[in-house]
């Protein structure tokens, strides 16, 4: 294999790339007209444009591809996951060409593409399968029948589904008929088949899927299980590779079930065979059942390398390439435990919708990012709105959520809503932590998750001297030549504004009053995009960025957006000392209120200043009369200058 062509998009083509260029394989990508900015796009040795934004005319084009890798000579193909990863045709016309598909033959994908004629070949071959009905008759009367027989609640499932379409729980006979037309319909609109099949609903089920790896020379191995439990809409949220109390009598029994599964169907490449386990009674060598296979790399793979150290994609690429699967069975290993967390761009407060636009902030703390977007890039509407996966590692599964929550709290997104804090809160989730999943945890909890806790007088203050830190010059706001420096800020988040009022009491240190609320900050300083202070005694460490007018920053696992309320920083110089009027920075005088003799009030606006895109009041700190006006409306003035000289009246 000299030249793969990879037929995906985003984080999955980045990975596919990478790989196989260390590899020493030329790979050629190709985009639609939304991607022609993508880094997937920039980090292949060449890219094509196959079309418009809409993957049916573009990444799902099955025309398009197979002729692209004919004209330009590829001799392998990667799908990725998604579009064309399980669509037989595609195979097929690759097949026909002698292009290698990396990925098991077109007789396999098609054998394993419908969830009914999957579950009777893998049932035939022993492999335990859900108890239900194949939906050989398709007429209502005869499913309910056969339910009948079954026992509530069943689940009724599109056989062509996939991501959680069609599928649809009913729990009482009444509710039967309605739940399967409305399952016919999205499964006839979606994948243009309504056939369906019935499941026996397992109570308690936990999603545990076992990743297999064959070659063309009849091997097949395990790469052990993963737990893909914590769902919201059947669609994986977190995964994690080994499954939380995953015992070695189930841990044999599921992953013979999985190789015997791959044997059966003559498996060549990476698969993943999905399993139901009742997770009732705790995990059982008798209590789980096969749902479905995955002829493809899966996107959670990333928790197998972590746990195995093995590298998927180079695995698939060699057997593609012919070679025999690089390791036996029993020399492979699982060591530790990992966890993905799938970071969308999604509003988890309004329904989890997706939230496509620009991310104008994106950092990630300590752990290994898979992703195909850059700080600046734009999520695309047509496409799925993942923005990255984050996968951490630790030696027991205690650490590596631990790691994971530290990473995410680390991370900062800004400019489109995401799911970070609503992650940060499930890897918080008790039952979660000790490891009492099932596929209803995030559902159950839902509300809880979701809800945004109220900003903190902590966190505001942490937002104002954050907004500050970018906007100011390098003495913080600039008044520390007379007596402490004083500053005022009004910042906003969503519906809500607060008056800031940031004392500086020493070098370093702040005593910052939220609207009555008093917090100090000690040692506080900016790094880059971080910032670091003590409060309470404990060190702490937020990422954060400005762009434009607003303030992103993660404090513990909760995002915020600050707003500076108006362009008015009023600034409060300590005249008591020199009873003069300092500019704090170069700028333009807008407007002067007070001439001489004026008997001035502590708070008194003096001078208005224009500075670095800010309007700046300066103002009296105590009580005086105005013994000099030094400038006038529209005079440019710099740091340092007098502006307004006082004289004290109290005595
Ligand atoms: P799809 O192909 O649409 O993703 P799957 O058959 O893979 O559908 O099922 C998706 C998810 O639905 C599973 O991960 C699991 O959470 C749930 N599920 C599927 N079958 C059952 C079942 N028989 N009992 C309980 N939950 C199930």
């Amino acid at each position: 294999m000299q030249r793969l062509l990879i037929a995906n998009r985003g984080e999955i083509a980045c990975r596919i790339i990478c790989t196989a260029r260390a590899m020493g394989i030329y790979t050629i990508a190709v985009y639609s007209e939304a991607d022609a900015q993508a880094l997937h796009v920039e980090l292949a040795d060449e890219a094509h444009l196959i079309g418009p934004a809409e993957a049916t005319k573009s990444y799902l084009d099955i025309r398009k591809i197979v002729d692209l890798a004919k004209s330009t000579s590829a001799d392998a193909v990667h799908p990725g996951y998604g579009f064309l990863s399980e669509n037989p045709e595609f195979a097929e016309e690759l097949e026909q060409l002698d292009i290698r598909l990396v990925g098991p033959s077109a007789q396999v994908i098609r054998a394993m593409g419908l969830k009914d004629r999957a579950k009777e070949i893998l049932g035939a071959a022993g492999v335990p399968v859900v108890p239900g009905d194949l939906g050989a008759d398709q007429g209502a009367d005869a499913l309910k029948a056969s339910v009948d027989q079954i026992g509530y609640p069943v689940l009724i499932k599109a056989r062509a589904g996939g991501g959680g379409k069609g599928m649809r729980l009913v729990e009482a006979a009444s509710d039967f008929d309605a739940a399967l037309s409305s399952a016919k319909s999205e499964a006839a609109a979606s994948f243009g088949d309504d056939h369906v099949i019935i499941e026996k609903f397992i109570q308690n089920p936990r999603h545990i899927e076992v990743q297999i790896f064959g070659d063309d020379h009849g091997n097949v191995v395990h790469l052990f299980e993963r737990d893909c439990s914590m769902q919201r809409r059947h669609q994986k949220v977190i995964e994690e590779a080994p499954a939380p109390g995953m015992t070695d009598d189930m841990r044999a029994a599921i992953t013979e079930a999985a190789v015997k599964a791959a044997k059966e169907i003559g498996y060549s490449g990476a698969g993943t065979v999905e399993f139901i386990a009742d997770g009732s009674r705790g995990l059982r060598a008798d209590g789980f059942w096969f749902m479905e296979m995955n002829t493809r790399l899966q996107v959670e793979h990333p928790v197998t390398e972590a746990v195995t150290g093995l590298d998927l994609v180079e695995w698939q690429l060699r057997v593609a390439r012919g070679e025999t699967l690089p390791l036996a069975q029993d020399e492979i290993s699982l060591q530790g435990h990992a966890v993905e967390a799938r970071i969308y761009a999604e509003d988890p407060s309004n329904n989890f919708l997706p939230t496509p636009g620009d991310v104008s902030a994106l950092m990630f703390g300590d752990a290994r990012i898979d992703t195909g977007v850059r700080e600046g890039d734009t999520v695309s509407p047509p496409y799925d709105p993942m923005i990255s996966k984050l996968i951490v590692q630790g030696k027991d599964r205690e650490e590596a959520i631990e790691w994971a929550t530290k990473a995410i709290q680390q991370s900062l997104i800004g400019g489109t809503q995401t799911n970070l804090d609503f992650i940060h809160a499930l890897l918080q989730d008790e039952d979660f932590r000790s490891g009492k999943l099932d596929t209803g945890l995030i559902d159950r909890k839902i509300d809880a998750l979701t809800h945004a806790g109220q900003a903190s007088p902590r966190d505001w203050a942490l937002g104002a001297l954050a907004m500050l830190g970018l906007n100011a010059e390098s003495d913080h706001f600039g008044f520390t030549h007379f007596g402490p420096s004083r500053g005022m800020i009004w910042i906003s988040q969503e519906a809500s504004s607060k008056k800031v009022e940031i004392q500086q009491v020493k070098p370093r240190s702040y005593r910052i009053s939220v609207e009555g609320d008093e917090i100090e900050f000690a040692e506080f300083s900016f790094r880059e995009n971080q910032i670091f202070y003590r409060f309470d005694g404990v060190v702490y460490s937020h990422p954060f960025k400005t762009v434009c007018d607003q303030t992103y920053i993660n404090i513990e696992g909760q995002t915020h957006c600050f707003k500076q309320k108006t362009r008015l920083k009023e600034v409060q110089v300590n005249s008591s000392v020199s009873g003069q009027v300092i500019a704090p920075m170069i700028g333009v005088v807008k407007s002067v209120a007070c001439k001489i003799g004026d008997e001035v009030a502590d708070g008194t606006p003096l001078v208005t200043m224009e500075a670095m895109k800010m309007e700046m009041a300066l103002t009296a700190t105590r009580t005086g009369k105005i013994k000099a006006v030094l400038v006038s409306e529209g005079a440019s003035v710099s740091k340092g200058d007098i502006l307004v000289e006082m004289e004290p009246t109290d005595g």
